[in-house]
């Protein structure tokens, strides 16, 4: 099947074909005849199974009647809203609405909280006639009156599973009373249990059901492995593992193209054969670097999860998740990289102290538990270590306060020469020594290595000695990051 037996304009089908899109994904095939209809809809689908363009694409074919290139805002009143629970979320859809109106003389808009209110402000007394939200941005704007929702037509629901587990329901029934009765409501969510049926049985018209194959699911075939660590020293953990574990190929996921540059750099001073591939670099060099990867010259591709979407990339050994992704689909789709087509595959995820929101949200959505592990000589300043268990010497000194160094904190030298720091002095009295010991050894290397020479073998009498010279203390911490270890360290 096409998009053009879909029923879907030439504006719009030339907006898709510039996408790269040959042929509708499956929810894509089943909700836009639907949406087009008019009928109210409640579909099962989720990121990744090209459900944004399930319900963009069927909306502006119908919003396409009021495009017009006015000046004046009062011809361009909301006649779409889409509610997203997050912000990255709300960016994504964004992003693919600009790029299918392009030949559509309808604005689009996207105002999520963190951020400047007055650019969005200004954006919506301009007008707009598709308006992408989180709820909370979203009430802000309506009690500054800088938005009126009286002529929606459309409301989309993204990802309402999500919204509700945000505790989002209280804004979405308000948001909910500003709209007109008459309009055409989609409900996009992950479960049809409980409280969403609820919401579907309050706000929506005699809903037709659409379902695409469950997506959360990984694969049996994949090994899941949670790897506990601090932030600073990951890299590090990364390069022990790729080579301890001998991962030939492996695509190492980042959440920013900058961390992305930045880790592919930091792997290359370590001796690996890596290199970055994301939005930024030009097509060309990103086709030479898959290329390369594909016939094993490059071993380790660093990537950001855009990126990687686009890659035809299938049967992989490893998939690493160097920073854990903010959305929990994400993860789902950067494992489902490997264990395909009956091999067996790996991924690893490295977990620091500010993703333990993020790890629970996977085992969350993917309904399953992954016990984060410590490797050897990788202990987490942040995470207790069970009764009983001896307390091998970090490879880094810890410090009480002071954040930990991102970037070239090979530690085992560091810890060996600060470790006769004066118990007692503070971590700003001993920053100034340490920045001198670090500018007089340079560019630290790691050392093709053992984890076990590195972290365990030293002596550390300031770490031996000084629980609280830990980060955040033990009894601050979520209990389950207290108990469920199963480290080996
Ligand atoms: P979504 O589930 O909407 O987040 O979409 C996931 C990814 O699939 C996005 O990068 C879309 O650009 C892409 N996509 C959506 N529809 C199609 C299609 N029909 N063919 C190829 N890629 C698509």
């Amino acid at each position: 099947m096409s998009f053009a037996e879909l029923g879907l304009s030439p504006e719009i089908l030339r907006a898709i074909d510039e996408q790269g899109y040959t042929e509708p994904t499956p929810i894509q095939a089943k909700a836009i005849p639907l949406v087009l209809s008019g009928r109210d809809l409640l579909a099962a689908a989720q990121t990744g199974t090209g459900k944004t363009a399930a319900f963009m694409l069927p909306i502006l074919e119908r919003l396409k009647k009021y495009a017009n290139s006015s000046a004046s805002p009062a011809m361009h009143p909301v006649r779409a809203l889409i509610l997203s629970p997050t912000r990255e979320l709300a960016d994504q859809i964004g992003a693919n609405a600009v790029a299918y109106t392009r030949y559509l003389p309808l604005r689009c808009t996207t105002v999520y909280g963190g951020i400047n209110m007055d650019p969005q402000t200004a954006e919506l007394r301009r007008g707009v006639e598709i308006l992408i939200a989180t709820p909370g941005r979203l009430l802000d704007h309506i009690g500054q009156k800088t938005v009126q929702l009286n002529k929606v037509d459309v409301l989309v629901l993204d990802e309402g599973d999500r919204m509700l587990d945000m505790g989002f329901i209280q804004d979405i029934r308000k948001i909910m009373a500003l709209l007109p009765r008459q309009r055409q409501t989609l409900l996009f969510s992950a479960t049809f249990a409980g409280e969403i049926r609820r919401l579907a049985e309050d706000f929506m018209r005699d809903p037709e059901t659409v379902e695409v194959a469950r997506q959360n699911q990984t694969s049996e075939q994949v090994e899941q492995l949670v790897f506990a660590t601090d932030s600073g020293r990951k890299r590090q953990l990364l390069s022990h593992l790729i080579r301890s574990r001998g991962m030939s190929q492996v695509i190492v996921f980042c959440k920013t193209k900058l961390s992305a540059d930045q880790l592919s750099r930091d792997l290359k001073r370590d001796g690996h054969a890596a290199e970055a591939i994301h939005g930024d670099k030009a097509q060309g060099a990103r086709l030479e670097t898959l290329n390369a990867f594909k016939s094993g010259i490059i071993k380790v591709l660093v990537a950001t999860d855009v990126a990687a979407r686009g890659l035809d990339i299938n049967e992989l050994p490893y998939v690493v998740n160097f920073e854990m992704p903010n959305a929990p689909e994400d993860y789902v789709h950067r494992i489902g990289r490997t264990g395909r087509a009956g091999a067996s595959g790996v991924a690893i995820s490295l977990m620091s102290q500010d993703e333990t929101r993020q790890h629970e949200a996977i085992e969350r959505l993917t309904r399953q538990k992954l016990k984060p592990q410590v490797e050897e000589g990788f202990w987490p300043s942040w995470m207790e270590r069970p009764a009983g268990m001896a307390e091998p010497v970090p490879a880094a000194p810890v410090r009480a306060s002071a954040p930990e160094r991102v970037r070239n904190d090979t530690g085992r030298s560091a810890s060996a020469r600060n470790g006769d720091w004066p118990r007692n002095t503070t971590p700003r009295e001993r920053a100034p020594e340490r920045e001198r010991v670090d500018r007089d050894r340079g560019p630290e290397r790691e050392q093709p290595d053992s984890p076990r020479s590195e972290g365990f073998k030293q002596a550390n009498p300031v770490r031996r000695h000084g629980k609280r010279q830990r980060e955040v203390p033990a009894l601050l911490l979520p209990p389950r990051y207290k108990v469920e270890i199963v480290g080996r360290g």
